[in-house]
């Protein structure tokens, strides 16, 4: 059976889509934005995490670390770390520490042991109508896990979305249409050079697949919502935003309309359980003042807006 490596199922979610829902959170990412609130699902592989608040100091961890990882106290050597996952003796750091400070960021897990933590909350998704949301990460970076999934949440009768960076074969898209609900698709600016500057990637792949999801969510019948997140310096000018409205308005006829989110700074306390620094430290959540003249240039292009 397909198994998939999988770093958080969250219940209970409410800004995944419509009604409440379960969250199934994949891990890899072919993108590296900077702003990342999940930077523990951009590695495909399973890494070591390390909440130090909760470490008690008692040093099991680093008796146990086969691969000479201590060099400074507590702190382990990530560059070692991050190799440990291909290792006989894996994560030994983490079965020995009991407060549980240290973690395993991925589970690898098969389609039915997903479907079946989701399938607990079926009466909520029926009383509120919502569903599970496969997100990430790119759930399009584990594309037969991600098929299998889809279909196994249909066969269950479970509303299905998912959230994607647009950076996945086209045929992989095309393999899961049939098979979705509602589909959030982001698009993060349209300058190719800039977005390779703060994603790692160019955007014509991303563009490509959006024009692609729209004529297929009119061909399957799901719902389309392209999602711009808004990050200062990066894309929150009015005239980043004209540019992305002027490409939804001039190439999607079947999307449902779009989403804009404020930048937040809620992942970074991840990126220090990873040893990473948080690049984007100074920046600040835009004002709802203007996130509004934001929207209001999406209603000028007759963009519907929508809130999750
Ligand atoms: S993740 Fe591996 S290498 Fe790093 S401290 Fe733990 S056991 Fe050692
Ligand atoms: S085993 Fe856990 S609690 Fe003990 S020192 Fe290591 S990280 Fe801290
Ligand atoms: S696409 Fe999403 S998961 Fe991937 S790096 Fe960007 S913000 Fe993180």
């Amino acid at each position: 059976m397909t198994r998939g490596t999988v770093t958080d199922i969250e219940r209970y979610a409410i800004n995944d889509g419509f009604g409440l829902r379960t969250t199934v959170f994949l891990k890899g990412c072919p993108l590296k934005c900077k702003w990342c609130s999940n930077p523990e699902t951009q590695k495909f592989y399973q890494q070591m995490i390390y909440f130090q608040d909760k470490c008690i100091g008692c040093g099991a961890c680093k008796e146990v670390c086969p691969y000479g990882a201590f060099t400074n106290g507590l702190e382990a050597d990530r560059e070692i770390c991050e190799k440990c996952h291909d290792r006989i003796d894996a994560f030994k750091c983490v079965e020995e520490c009991y407060p549980q400070c240290r973690k395993i960021a991925g589970d690898k897990m098969t389609v039915q042991e997903v479907v079946d933590i989701v399938k607990r909350d079926m009466p909520f998704y029926q009383l509120s109508g919502g569903g599970v949301t496969i997100s990430g990460g790119e759930p399009l970076a584990q594309p037969q896990f991600t098929f299998e999934l889809l279909k196994a949440f249909n066969e269950n009768w479970i509303d299905t979305a998912i959230e994607t960076c647009g950076v996945g074969a086209v045929e992989d898209y095309k393999l899961i249409a049939p098979f979705l609900k509602f589909a959030f698709m982001d698009l993060k600016c349209v300058d190719n050079r800039k977005h390779y500057e703060w994603t790692g990637a160019d955007n014509e792949l991303i563009k490509k697949n959006i024009i692609c999801m729209d004529e297929l969510s009119k061909k399957y019948g799901f719902q389309l919502i392209i999602r711009t997140p808004i990050i200062p310096g990066f894309n929150d000018s009015q005239e980043e935003v004209r540019g992305i409205a002027e490409f939804v308005a001039n190439n999607c006829k079947n999307y449902i309309g779009m989403e804009l989110l404020p930048y937040h700074k809620l992942g970074r306390g991840k990126y220090i359980s990873l040893g990473r620094a948080y690049e984007l430290a100074e920046l600040a959540t835009p004002t709802d003042e203007h996130m509004d003249k934001l929207i209001k240039i999406l209603d000028e292009y007759k963009i519907p807006i929508y809130k999750f």
